[in-house]
């Protein structure tokens, strides 16, 4: 009797195609080329054991990324564990509007509240390396796992340990805030559905109605903000309205939400009076005087 070959793995029925060659990869810790060129190789029984313990595992729901280890995020490849969000391609937006508002500044100081993975904050100090980018987090796991990944992509950023501006030394002006806060409700279904179950609670729920760390981060922006400082922040579906309000009772203008790749508004932010005037409309120059 001929031996069974890798090939019968990459058969496994039971779970998705993709998800099978990439559960594959990772015990082999080759790549998908050579998986498909030695498809045929005899299947070593530790390889077998290795791959059904992560199947069994994804099969009562464990989210790839935790399994694998890792998550794609702006191009870069972050490390996850079960004490951080997975990054979601949602979030993507909320670091674009955030190189948008640094477009034009020198040097800019950066904070993101609640980086977990400190997926926001590596993204934005790796794409503006002159940027000081400092990011908080509750979670002393949680830092520690944006500590590997900035070390790991080679990003400079300040981790900072506390609860919201707690958090942050006094005295720090920064030209912009951004933050993916907790802000489902506690008692959303969606909680208990899919790969949610696995996630730190305390990084999707904010214990009540989904506003409170919303409003907290809003009221509190004032005071570590420049003048014409930005605060840019990631909420829930139908929560783009409510935010808009804490937005602008806080004292924004140009208040505004953007729409995720689902067409959800997914991001609301503004911007404190009082900025530096940008290049089209600083004061004329009084020549002679
Ligand atoms: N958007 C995430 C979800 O739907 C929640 C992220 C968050 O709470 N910041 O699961």
């Amino acid at each position: 009797m001929t031996p069974p070959q890798l090939k019968t793995l990459l058969l496994d029925a039971r779970l998705p195609r993709l998800e099978v060659r990439m559960l594959l990869e990772h015990v082999l810790g080759k790549p998908r080329a050579w998986l498909l060129a030695h498809d045929t190789d005899p299947l070593l029984p530790e390889v077998a054991a290795g791959y059904e313990s992560l199947a069994q595992r994804r099969l009562s729901g464990e989210p790839m990324a935790y399994l694998l280890g890792h998550r794609e995020f702006m191009g870069h490849r972050f490390r996850v564990t079960p004490d951080v969000l997975i990054p979601r391609p949602d979030t993507e937006v909320l670091v674009e509007i955030a190189l948008e508002c640094l477009a034009g500044l020198a040097a800019p100081a950066v904070l993101d509240l609640g980086t977990g993975s400190g997926a926001i904050a590596i993204s934005i100090a790796l794409a503006r390396r002159d940027a000081r980018v400092m990011a908080s987090d509750v979670s002393a796991a949680a830092l520690a796992v944006a500590a590997a990944n900035a070390w790991d992509l080679a990003a400079s950023v300040r981790l900072v340990e506390g609860s919201w501006y707690e958090a942050v030394p006094a005295g720090e002006g920064f030209d912009l805030i951004v933050s993916n806060p907790p802000y489902v409700a506690s008692d959303d279904p969606h909680l208990d559905q899919g790969d949610v179950r696995f996630e730190p609670r305390g990084a999707l729920t904010d214990g009540a109605g989904g506003l409170e760390d919303l409003a907290r981060i809003a009221r509190g922006a004032g005071r570590h903000l420049k003048r014409g400082g930005a605060l840019w922040m990631e909420h829930g579906w139908d929560q783009a309205e409510a935010v808009r309000d804490l937005l602008a009772q806080a004292g924004f203008d140009g208040v505004h939400s953007r729409r995720d790749l689902a067409g959800i508004e997914r991001i609301s932010g503004g911007r404190l009076p009082g900025g530096a005037p940008g290049p089209s409309e600083g004061p004329a120059s009084v020549p002679g005087v």
